[in-house]
């Protein structure tokens, strides 16, 4: 078998989880063997499950580490999904090239820019290696033009903090602060 690479990415909001899904469903309505991972620190909706923020669902499996696929991969999958994939190190790069390399269809979503804007590693990387690119983009909360930003509402001095509701809002170029801004 051929594999490949995909990489979904843009801001928060953008779509980029539905678009997994909707990628791994149609997979599963061809037969084909899934199996979706996510990293752990992401619990915001649910333990096991992928979720939008439309409210559609994955059964998903939560890993620390990206190697950890490799513990869970069955003998039969032919489809590896992974969502947040930015939450994961630089080791997740050649995680989905051991994949692609075995004949699978590796399927990944993730933010491309931190919350200031800077790409998020390993995003640069994954979106070079990549067969196929998909960049999505959400709505500016501020002005309604298409929004490439993930504004942050509270400060926490870190590059990670795990999309509480309200912490992060879809913003353009225009309207996004590199510091945070008070709802
Ligand atoms: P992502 O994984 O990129 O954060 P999701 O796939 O979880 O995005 O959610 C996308 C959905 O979020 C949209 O289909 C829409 O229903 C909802 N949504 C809420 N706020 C916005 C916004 N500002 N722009 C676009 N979609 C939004
Ligand atoms: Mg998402
Ligand atoms: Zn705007």
């Amino acid at each position: 078998d051929i594999g490949w690479i995909e990489v979904i990415c843009g801001s928060m909001y953008s779509g980029k989880t539905e678009e997994l899904i909707r990628r791994i469903k149609r997979a599963v309505y061809g037969k084909q063997v899934v199996q979706v991972f996510k990293p752990k620190l992401d619990n915001r909706y649910d333990e096991t499950q992928v979720v939008s923020h439309s409210q559609l669902k994955l059964t998903s499996i939560p890993i620390e580490r990206a190697e950890e696929i490799f513990l869970h991969l069955a003998p039969r999958t032919q489809v590896v999904g992974i969502d947040e994939v930015q939450f994961f190190g630089p080791e997740v790069v050649s995680v989905c090239e051991a994949l692609a390399n075995r004949g699978l269809r590796v399927v990944v979503a993730g933010l491309d820019q931190d919350y200031q804007g800077r790409p998020f590693e390993p995003m640069p990387q994954l979106l070079a290696i990549a067969e196929y690119v998909t960049k999505q983009l959400a709505i500016c909360v501020v002005c309604g033009n298409p929004a490439n930003r993930s504004q942050r509402l509270v400060d926490r001095g870190e590059r990670v903090v795990v999309g509480a509701a309200g912490a992060y809002e879809a913003r353009c170029r225009k309207c996004h602060r590199a510091e945070p801004t008070e709802a």
